[in-house]
Formats: C-alpha cells, sequence, structure tokens
C-alpha cells in the first residue's frame, strides 16, 4: 500500500515536470566523446561534451588506463586510507601538485564529491559561507550539508560580496565560494576581486574551478594561474571529468590541508577510491596537456571563431568568456525546438532549462573543443543559422 502511494505520487510529479517541458530527454552515445560521434543512431557532430581538449578518448589516456589495469586490477579494493591507495593514485597526487605548482594535492571521487565533502568539513554551526548567486548546484548542496549561516551575493557583484562581508566578525570563519567559471554562462569569477576583498575582512576563499582547469591560464594551469593568484586561494578544487578527459575531483594547496582533508573528509573516507584504470590515464591527461600547449591554444581559436560565428548571425550570446557559450533564447519550448532541430541536421547541443537556470532564461550551450575542425565549425554556424530563421530566432 504505502508503495503505491509512492509510485503514485512520483507519478503525479513526473506528469507535472513533463507537461512544463522540464524532464530529460537523454540521448545514448554509440560510440566514444569525440566532435563526430553516434548519439541515438545519428551521425552528429558533438558541441555540448565538456571534454574541451578532446583527452576522453585520446590513444595515450586508453594505453595508459590499459597499462594500468593490467598491472594493478579493475578495482582497487577499498578506500583510500584503508588498503585503497596504490602507488598510482600517489603518483597522480605527486604530479597534480606539480603541475599546479602547489605543495600537496587530495584526489577524490568526482568533483562533485570534493565539494560536498570539503565544504562540509571546513565549516559548521560557528562559520559563514558567502556564495555567488550562480554557483553550481554541488556547492549549493555542499552548502546546504552544513550547519554554518548561508549567505548569497549577486552574481559577480562586488559591491554585494562587501555589504555582505561586513559585520562579519563574530563566526569564527568565514568563507567565500565561488566558481571560477560560471557552468551556465561561461562567465569567469573576478576572483582578484573575490580574493582582496575576503583578505580585508579576514575571510577564506574557494573556488571550484571545474570549467577552468585545463581551459584557463597558461597550459590550463586554471583561473590561479589566469590571474596570477598563486597560494592566495585558500582552497582551489577541479576535476579530471571535463578538460582531463576522465572522471575524479580534486583540491591542490597546503599539504596541511590536504592532510586535514584526508583524515575529515567523509565523502573521501567513506567511499571506494579510483579503479586503477582512472588514476592511470589522469596521469596521461596531465603529462598531455603539459606536452602539448597547442591544445590548449586550439581550444581558444575555436572558442573565439565559433562565438564571434554565432553573435554574427544574430544570437544572444551573454556574458560568455569561455568555451561555453549559451544562445539564449528565453523560453523553454524554445530552447528544446532549438536543440530537436540541430540533432536533425546533425548537430548535437542541449537545451538548458529551469532549474538549472532561470524560468526566463532557457538557452541552447554550446561548447567547443580543440578536437573540432574549422570544418566542424562551420556546418554547426550554418546549421544554427538554419535553425534559428525557421524558428524565428534571429
Ligand atoms: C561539473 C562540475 C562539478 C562536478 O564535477 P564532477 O567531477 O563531474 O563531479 C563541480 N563543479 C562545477 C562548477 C562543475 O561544472
Amino acid at each position: 500500500m504505502q508503495r503505491a502511494l509512492l509510485l503514485d505520487s512520483l507519478r503525479e510529479e513526473l506528469r507535472g515536470l513533463d507537461e512544463q517541458d522540464l524532464l530529460w530527454r537523454v540521448r545514448t552515445l554509440q560510440s566514444p566523446s569525440a566532435p563526430h560521434a553516434k548519439v541515438d543512431g545519428k551521425n552528429v557532430i558533438v558541441l555540448c561534451s565538456n571534454n574541451y581538449l578532446g583527452l576522453a578518448n585520446h590513444p595515450k589516456l586508453k594505453q595508459a588506463a590499459i597499462a594500468a589495469t593490467r598491472k594493478y586490477g579493475a578495482g582497487s579494493g577499498s578506500v583510500r586510507v584503508i588498503a585503497g591507495t596504490m602507488d598510482l593514485h600517489v603518483k597522480l597526487e605527486k604530479e597534480l601538485a606539480a603541475y599546479r605548482g602547489t605543495e600537496s594535492s587530495i584526489t577524490f571521487q568526482s568533483g562533485y564529491a570534493t565539494n560536498l565533502g570539503t565544504i562540509m568539513c571546513l565549516v559548521d554551526e560557528r562559520d559563514l559561507i558567502i556564495s555567488d548567486e550562480l554557483n553550481h548546484g554541488s556547492i549549493i548542496d555542499g552548502c546546504r550539508l552544513t550547519k554554518a549561516e548561508r549567505r548569497v551575493y549577486k552574481h559577480k557583484d562586488m559591491g554585494d560580496l562587501e555589504k555582505q562581508l561586513q559585520g562579519t566578525e563574530r563566526f569564527r570563519r568565514v568563507l567565500v565560494i565561488t566558481d571560477g567559471v560560471f557552468s551556465m554562462d561561461g562567465d569567469i569569477a573576478p576572483l582578484k576581486d573575490i580574493v582582496k576583498l575576503a583578505q580585508d575582512h579576514n575571510a577564506v576563499t574557494y573556488v571550484d574551478d571545474a570549467h577552468g582547469d585545463g581551459v584557463l591560464g597558461e597550459n590550463g594551469r586554471g583561473i590561479t594561474n589566469h590571474f596570477h593568484l598563486e597560494g592566495k586561494v585558500d582552497v582551489d578544487m577541479g576535476t579530471f571529468s571535463k578538460a582531463f578527459g576522465c572522471v575524479g575531483g580534486y583540491v591542490v594547496g597546503s599539504k596541511d590541508l590536504c592532510l586535514y582533508l584526508q583524515n575529515k573528509v567523509r565523502s573521501y573516507l567513506l567511499s571506494g577510491s579510483h579503479p586503477p584504470a582512472v588514476a592511470g590515464a589522469c596521469i596521461a591527461a596531465l603529462q598531455i596537456v603539459q606536452k602539448q600547449p597547442s591544445l590548449v591554444k586550439k581550444l581558444w581559436d575555436n572558442t573565439r571563431y565559433f562565438k564571434k560565428g554565432l553573435k554574427d548571425i544574430g544570437f544572444d550570446t551573454g556574458n560568455s568568456e569561455t568555451p561555453i557559450t549559451p544562445v539564449i533564447v528565453r523560453e523553454a519550448r524554445k530552447a528544446r525546438e532549438l536543440a530537436d532541430n540541430l540533432f536533425k541536421l546533425g548537430i548535437f547541443v542541449l537545451p538548458i532549462v529551469f532549474p538549472m537556470v532561470a524560468r526566463d532564461k532557457a538557452r541552447v550551450r554550446t561548447i567547443v573543443t580543440s578536437a573540432h575542425t574549422r570544418k566542424d565549425l562551420d556546418v554547426a554556424l550554418a546549421a544554427f543559422e538554419k535553425v534559428g530563421k525557421q524558428l524565428a530566432l534571429i
């Protein structure tokens, strides 16, 4: 009886979401994540992956994953602190710290697990978190899991952040937290100003650079490198699931911070460590990024070309400054139609609607990679222009 009631109410909720056009319709890849892929039986140009540097299907990553599996097996056998730390995990953390020029680093199963676990272990009821209103859901969830007081500042509004920082002396810790690159709009946090304001008010800074790692800075060293803020951001977090083409979250920083997180973060302590293949592939990704600066350069060449193309056609691309370029059409239904019609023409992009963005900010989000050719981008732009005219969006 209880079970039937539960299912009834879930179905009702699903119907409501469906009526508002808010249900995910998940497409399935039948080939690797690459600029050209087979998706739901159709050959398409992929413009919605986070595979910024084309590493997800890179021969060197595949080789490294296979070699690690041969030597160490399919699974790690345990959580990191019991019997699940292999020399491969340690090597990855050493190479990551060396790449980023920090004393130490710590890796987690995912970026999501990193944010939840790290935010949770840094603040409690004695503390205050001040968060940008457009921060990623994993930051929001991490903040919700703490007993800290929470305040939200207007997106990138330094006047508002300063206001929120006033009169915060009574807290033990004040944590200012921001995305490095905002995942729905592709704009960059004014990290220099944030760090300065935080320092002035004795607050701690935390940056989630999931979309900046491998993208911003010299050889993709991320937002702290981009703004020359090395050593000035207290918690510098990122992921291997985007530009680095694999999976896994991390924090880079001082030895003591990483040691503390190793001992305190529950998502680290209570969950199995990466399979050897993952650690092996991540190490290969770091090596390639450093050896081939042309990857990041090509990513930016493609970004500039495609963004200009969309603007020239007449689309509203918002405030994007990175490879994430939204095509803002406002209504959810229009975003769906745009994505559906583009798919019919062989262009795979995703509609992004409420609750991921505000109800009146529905969009199609495009992400170019270094692996796209000029021709891919020209084909995509021609399709955008055609569908944009069909739907009277331009
Ligand atoms: C993707 C993303 C995450 C989550 O990273 P995963 O490693 O995929 O779990 C966290 N924060 C931001 C800003 C992201 O874009």
